[in-house]
């Protein structure tokens, strides 16, 4: 079994200091590999018709006890205090955002809503901080200090069953694209004490349930599990060691909008409150990470921060190794150039041991032939290819 921090020392990745517990210092390949992973799901959010948002990480104390989160959260929440000159105090007056969901609700009654531009779905790679106890944090699995893939729909009762729809899908694209086949679906049904009225519930749960059943996924019913604001969904991927991590969500809520007022004119041209679903396809980015680095053990070619190296074997070859790694950089190909001062054993030993996926070769037989000599990491032997062939068969690998 592998351990993601040892996988992430051997590829540079990122490093823990203690004075900042629970939180990242991405070092330049692991912050690579990070904005791969960021911008693919930015693609795949525009391509649901998600809006990107960014909202403030410290928002004011009196927002965090409207939204309740004061009061349930009160342990988890750092605060943020201004010094009282007499008492030598802090007085808490913010809190770094525990998530995002009053924010995205400011954003949505920045405006009068009309029924015509629902669903609003407002998207955020947002910064959370959640002071978890020091005994558990747990490299990237546990954080302090991470980034969710924070979504929250404003829609119509009515729009439940087709958001619920659409977040299936993209679990299950997104799943894919990452090398995870399986994946398994509970849906929490409603607790003793809830809000909302029974006709509500029974709406909102046969929504949850009607797109399972659409999609002909299996599911798992947990009554009961709920939260009192309205029923979940929670998918939880199998790696390939067959562990299960749970990862995305999606939640419906009848509280805040009540809370905070929310309100849209509907088609007869009367206020009407929407329903608010909470929602996050990969959940921590962070912690999406670590379980990659340690069901993969290296990284598919797509996601690799660098996914080819040029090994020169001497300067007689270092104009041809250029060449190449200028060609293929061209191509969208994340290459690095290894011109240390090694042998060429001794440079492939050390490139295999980052989890680079391919290093070509170049000598002064190459250089003559317009080739390269290709290996592939956890593949033993080498091939001999051309550089356009190469450029060709990168051009299909690099992107998912
Ligand atoms: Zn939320």
């Amino acid at each position: 079994m592998y351990d993601h921090r040892e996988i992430a020392r051997a590829m540079d990745l990122f490093h823990f200091e203690e004075h900042s517990p629970g939180m990242i210092f991405w070092h330049p390949m692991g912050w690579r590999l990070y904005r791969v992973i960021e911008d693919y799901m930015r693609g795949v959010y525009e391509s649901y018709g998600f809006l990107e948002v960014r909202s403030p990480i410290a928002l004011s104390r009196a927002l965090w006890e409207k939204s309740g989160h004061w009061e349930k959260f009160r342990e988890g929440i750092f605060v943020v205090g201004s010094l009282d000159k007499d008492k030598e105090d802090l007085t808490p007056d913010y809190a770094l955002k525990p998530m995002s969901c009053p924010a995205h609700v400011g954003i949505y009654k920045s405006a009068r809503r009309s029924y015509r531009e629902m669903p609003i779905r407002l998207m955020e790679f947002g910064m959370v901080h959640r002071n978890e106890p020091s005994g558990t944090l747990s490299g990237c699995m546990r954080l302090r200090q991470f980034v969710q893939d924070d979504v929250h729909i404003f829609c119509q009762e009515a729009d439940i069953q087709n958001e619920i729809r659409n977040f299936l899908n993209m679990v299950s694209e997104v799943y894919k694209a990452f090398g995870y086949e399986k994946f398994s679906i509970k849906i929490s049904l409603r607790p003793e004490k809830r809000l909302g009225s029974d006709a509500l519930w029974d709406k909102a749960e046969g929504a949850l349930r009607d797109a399972c059943e659409a999609l002909k996924y299996a599911y798992e019913l947990l009554p009961g599990e709920g939260a009192f604001y309205g029923p979940k969904i929670e998918v939880s991927l199998e790696d390939h060691l067959g562990r299960s991590w749970q990862c995305g969500t999606i939640q419906v809520d009848f509280n805040l909008p009540q809370i905070f007022d929310l309100a849209f004119v509907n088609s007869e041209g009367i206020f009407e409150q929407p329903v608010m679903l909470h929602q996050a396809v990969l959940g921590s980015i962070e912690r999406w990470i670590g379980i990659l680095l340690e069901s993969h053990g290296a990284l598919p070619l797509w996601l690799a921060p660098v996914q080819v190296a040029v090994a020169p074997i001497s300067d007689k070859s270092a104009q041809w190794a250029l060449y190449v790694a200028s060609k293929l950089r061209r191509n969208g190909v994340r290459v690095e150039l290894a011109k240390r001062d090694a042998t060429i054993s001794k440079k492939i030993r050390e490139l295999f041991e980052r989890k680079i996926p391919l290093i070509a070769v170049v000598g002064e037989q190459e250089a003559a032939k317009g080739t390269v000599n290709l290996r592939r990491l956890g593949v033993s032997g080498q091939q001999e290819i051309e550089l356009l062939d190469l450029e060709q068969e990168l051009r299909n690998l690099v992107s998912h």
